[in-house]
């Protein structure tokens, strides 16, 4: 099985729960698909055995073959190629690695070579995982692709989403047996709860939400939810005890047996509401 978490924005606790989920499961996997800034690994403090580095092919071309023709340029949706009067000139952090440019190049003048933009990093096991975009690469989608490869069928897998509805969360989504939706009890968080909840619906994936920072009054959330049918599976009061634990790398379920338990407990409501929840 997999569980997807996702948050619409960051600071909701979506690594907490992932993290925390990971952790109480028997036989579950860990990938941190949040490729820009993972950062399970900073609680889960496993021990890096394996290093992969994650490369994609860009366009290479051959000025003695280029007939200047241009179609390279015109079918690039990325601008990531230029055409000029003395040349093509190629801008590699751009290419979105399609391969069309070599697809029209009637010329033959273009060559695919690899580019790298980052690493996976795994425990000897591969149950935890994380994906790392180098500094300054703009699409880091290939290495979720790469890190979705390493599901594994038998586990049960948490993949740990980066925030927001991009390209990147839709590819980590793919594929998913359920989604878990962070967020708290605020109009940036309902706003942000209602874009995931569109996507996750679109992708026709169950879902569940985990209501962090819960205080006094959660009706905006609880309202929402209610008229949209998405059950609330979990809450995690506001605490500046937790806040300041979390601070020090350390998660509620480092605290003792009363959050591990809650922990477990939401793992069962997945499983109820993955059978029961209506679309
Ligand atoms: S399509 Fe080929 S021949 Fe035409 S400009 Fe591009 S590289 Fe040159
Ligand atoms: S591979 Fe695709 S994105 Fe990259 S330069 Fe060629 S056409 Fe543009």
């Amino acid at each position: 099985m997999i569980i997807a978490v996702l948050s619409g924005k960051g600071g909701t606790g979506k690594t907490t729960v992932a993290v925390s989920l990971a952790s109480v499961i028997t036989n579950s996997q860990y990938i941190d698909c949040d490729v820009e800034e993972p950062n399970g690994f900073i609680f889960m403090k496993p021990l890096i055995e394996r290093t992969d580095v994650v490369v994609v092919k860009v366009p290479d071309i051959d000025p003695s073959r280029c007939t200047l023709c241009g179609d390279c340029a015109r079918i690039c949706q990325f601008h990531a190629l230029a055409a000029t009067k003395s040349g093509i000139l190629t801008f590699p952090d751009l290419c979105h690695h399609c391969g069309a440019c070599t697809l029209v190049c009637r010329a033959d003048a273009i060559r695919e070579v690899p580019r790298r933009i980052g690493v996976i990093e795994a425990d000897a096991q591969d149950r935890m995982i994380q994906g790392k975009l180098d500094v300054g690469q703009p699409v880091g989608i290939p290495i979720i692709t790469a890190l979705k490869k390493r599901i594994q069928p038998q586990a049960t897998s948490i993949v740990d989403c980066s925030p927001g509805s991009s390209c990147a969360v839709v590819r980590s989504l793919e594929g998913s047996d359920y989604a878990l939706l962070v967020t708290e009890p605020t109009p940036f968080g309902l706003h942000d709860l209602k874009i995931t909840v569109e996507l996750v619906r679109k992708m026709q994936i169950p879902a569940g939400v985990v209501l962090n920072k819960a205080g006094a009054d959660n009706s905006l959330i609880e309202a929402y939810c209610q008229n949209v049918q998405l059950p609330i599976l979990m809450q995690i009061p506001f605490s500046r005890t937790l806040a300041e634990a979390y601070s020090n790398g350390r998660l509620p379920i480092h605290s003792g047996s009363r959050w591990i338990t809650r922990f477990e407990e939401l793992f069962q409501n997945i499983l109820e509401s993955f059978t029961g929840t209506p679309l």
